[in-house]
């Protein structure tokens, strides 16, 4: 859309006038026709309707290499010309994924239909009869240009807030690269990621969140208007740009800003802007935001690398606890290339059975003995070996490949429960956990309750593990989800517990049976007198609402002992047994079960 340099061999010129052509006096109309005569006769028809910015072209066979050095708005294209004709240049334009959306007006002096139908078939925009008539002229190429208007609009902005969309930020970014690149100068790219974002469209619905976001991207853009935003045609390059990259992902790029005061500085602004409450739905909500900085030419001399770079710093600044401004380093990519190549591996994990059990046993607190055990997965990847869930699960949460493992999961541990109730150990109780998404999704209760069918052991048999944030979401709709489970048999436990949420209001209102006290706590008894002091508050108050209490991760003589003197019901950790194969966890059995059974 601008007007680039003037090529040799072919004119351009302009006029002042304006003619009241709104908008699109300014974008460019390309004609290519062989006989000069016609273009001269075409522009003066087009310029007293007060367009300014042409180009013309008598040899046809430059059409191509010019349209995409040019980007028209509009062509004017001859249909029969000597060498190349207008079918020819037609056809490559619409073959070229860069060219393709260009509207196209074919003149021509036939009224041949077979033509005409052969030029709509190649996805011609319009036709114009030679000789041409001026109105007619203006009035096809003001309809041609305002389809194009409308097509950009939906090609390159995003429909909810205006903004530039993520293809043509990139463009813009390309054009600050180069034209930083031309007067060596520097550029940084800045990504905005709204923290939590998806907390408010949980808690006040996605219109409040489309709401919130519209909202953002008014006080971005006056942050980015305010030092000198400029989108005037030409300027593109040596202006502030600001685009929405999809989701709560906002960008700017910022030219000429190369130190890190600067950069600090509209940091900070950001974070003024994110905290001024918005006002939704007579609500308040308060956010921040993490951000991800890459540096031309620093980082990279490439506007697509540029943006990953950023993004990558971005995914840091999550991590090191939101709310804060992260540079990007290389490192960033080495650990995004890994969880990359893990990730595209856990997609055959499943379908490659990699994926196993293993078992910790869990001890009655009274007595020693194995009463049940946690079903934990562990991935063998055939390369890498065995890799913990600690590595995989987190990734496999960022999409739904955690609804297809923990289905495996619960699968696999009835079945394998079922097959040691078999065995005589009847009693045995098994845990498994539930994640975040897979304990949203509609039909949970349900699909357990089927899975406990299939492998044939009673639901009572199987715990299931649900952590303290998962059940602070929409209370209502969460006590509904467990009062499905409770009513299809299962014991609901809640893991980690203590680490999460102060509120305990929950604990009355939802039907929960069991507290597993998290092992930080665990760690710290009975030496450190506050985690001594939580513990015993935790045991206290789950005996007054009638809760099982586990301990996880015990690892040493006097922390049992601890845990045994407040009567805990069942203790599990390094001490007893660590995650054990199901082999090691059957002989571990036939060592420790019940002797009286
Ligand atoms: P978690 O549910 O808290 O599981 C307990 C973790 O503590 C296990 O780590 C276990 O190996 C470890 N552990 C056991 N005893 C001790 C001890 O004495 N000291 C210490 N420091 N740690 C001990 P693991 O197996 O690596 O699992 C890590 C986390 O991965 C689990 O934490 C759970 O959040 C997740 N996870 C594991 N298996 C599954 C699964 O099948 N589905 C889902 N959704 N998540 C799983
Ligand atoms: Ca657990
Ligand atoms: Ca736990």
């Amino acid at each position: 859309m601008n007007s680039g340099e003037e090529l040799p061999g072919v004119g351009t010129s302009g006029t002042d006038q304006d003619a009241g052509q709104g908008d699109f006096q300014n974008d460019i109309i390309m004609m290519v026709d062989s006989e000069p005569l016609t273009l001269g006769v075409l522009e003066a028809y087009l310029a007293q309707a007060g367009y300014r910015n042409f180009i013309t072209l008598d040899d046809s066979a430059r059409a191509l290499e010019l349209i995409k050095v040019e980007k028209p708005d509009c062509l004017l294209l001859d249909i029969h010309m000597p060498e190349v004709s207008g079918f020819d240049i037609l056809k490559a334009v619409r073959a070229d994924p860069e060219t393709r959306q260009l509207s196209v007006i074919v003149l021509t002096s036939d009224t041949d239909p077979t033509t005409k139908l052969k030029a709509l078939e190649m996805g011609v925009t319009d036709f114009l009869e030679k000789p041409v008539d001026s109105s007619e002229l203006v009035l096809r190429m003001r309809n041609a240009l305002i389809a194009k208007a409308y097509r950009d609009q939906l090609t390159y902005y995003d429909g909810l807030t205006r903004l530039p969309n993520r293809l043509l930020f990139q463009q813009r970014l390309e054009t600050g690269v180069t034209s930083a690149q031309r007067s060596g100068s520097g550029l940084a790219l800045m990504i905005v990621s709204v923290d939590r974002f998806q907390n408010v469209n949980d808690s006040l619905g996605p219109m409040a969140g489309d709401a919130v976001l519209i909202q953002i991207a008014q006080r971005l853009s006056g942050l980015a208007r305010d030092a000198g935003y400029d989108q005037r045609k030409g300027q593109e390059g040596t202006a502030r740009c600001l685009g929405r990259l999809g989701g709560d992902e906002f960008a700017i790029s910022l030219p000429g800003v190369t130190s890190e005061e600067e950069i600090t500085e509209i940091g900070e602004q950001i974070s003024r802007i994110m905290k001024q409450p918005f006002e939704v739905e007579g609500e308040e909500v308060v956010l921040t935001a993490s951000l991800g900085i890459a540096r031309f030419p620093e980082d990279s001399i490439e506007a697509s690398q540029l943006l990953k770079h950023a993004g990558a710093a971005k995914e840091a600044a999550k991590k090191e606890g939101r709310n804060t401004l992260q540079y990007y380093t290389s490192e960033f990519t080495e650990r995004a290339n890994e969880r990359r190549s893990i990730e595209a591996d856990l997609h055959k994990a499943l379908d490659g059975h990699q994926l196993r059990l293993h078992f910790q046993p869990q001890l009655n607190g009274h007595d020693g003995l194995v009463c049940g055990m946690e079903a934990l997965v562990r991935w063998h990847h055939p390369k890498r070996g065995l890799v913990q869930p600690e590595q995989f699960i987190p990734l496999a949460e960022e999409n739904d490949l955690i609804i297809a493992i923990d289905a495996w999961v619960i699968e696999e541990a009835c079945r394998q429960t079922h097959a040691w109730h078999l065995a005589g150990y009847d009693g045995l109780q098994v845990s498994v956990n539930v994640s975040a998404r897979q304990f949203k999704q509609a039909n949970l209760a349900g699909q357990i309750a089927a899975a406990c069918e299939r492998a044939d052991l009673p639901p009572s048999s199987l715990t299931v593990e649900l952590t303290e944030g998962l059940l602070m979401g929409n209370l209502d709709r969460t006590a509904r989800l467990l009062h499905d489970l409770k009513n299809i048999g299962v014991t609901i436990s809640v893991d980690d517990f203590g680490i999460g949420y102060s509120s305990l209001a929950y604990l009355k209102r939802f039907p929960i049976d069991e507290l597993k006290i998290d092992r930080s706590f665990v760690r710290g008894v009975p030496g450190n007198h506050e985690d001594s002091a939580i513990v015993r508050a935790i045991v206290a108050m789950a005996r007054s609402l009638e809760l099982e209490i586990v301990a996880e991760g015990v690892e040493t003589g006097e922390q049992l002992e601890f845990l045994k003197g407040l009567n805990c019901d069942r203790v599990q950790g390094l001490l007893m047994a660590a995650p054990l194969r199901d082999s090691e966890f059957f002989s571990f059995l036939a060592k420790n079960w019940n002797q009286l059974d």
